[in-house]
């Protein structure tokens, strides 16, 4: 069953929902699971799609500087 990320407007919380395709075809009610909020955006493989625009919503995690990714191409993750 595919997982879809979604991104809550109102608080920023991300979490995720498991739905079939059909399912998610006919209209998922989803809401935010920490604020209840419907205000949201799906998140795609870590973007999400803010007005026709691919934002990186999760770039505090690939930020240089801090882990084993600082360095290009040394293929450890
Ligand atoms: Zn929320």
């Amino acid at each position: 069953m595919p997982t879809y990320e979604y991104h809550c407007k109102e608080c920023g919380y991300y979490f995720e929902v498991k739905a079939t395709v059909k399912e998610k075809e006919e209209g998922l009610n989803i809401h935010c699971e920490q604020c209840g909020s419907e205000n949201l955006n799906q998140v795609f493989g870590g973007f999400a799609i803010l007005g026709g625009q691919a934002v990186n919503v999760k770039s505090r995690e690939s930020q240089n500087g801090g882990g084993c990714c600082s360095g290009a191409g040394s293929g450890c993750c």
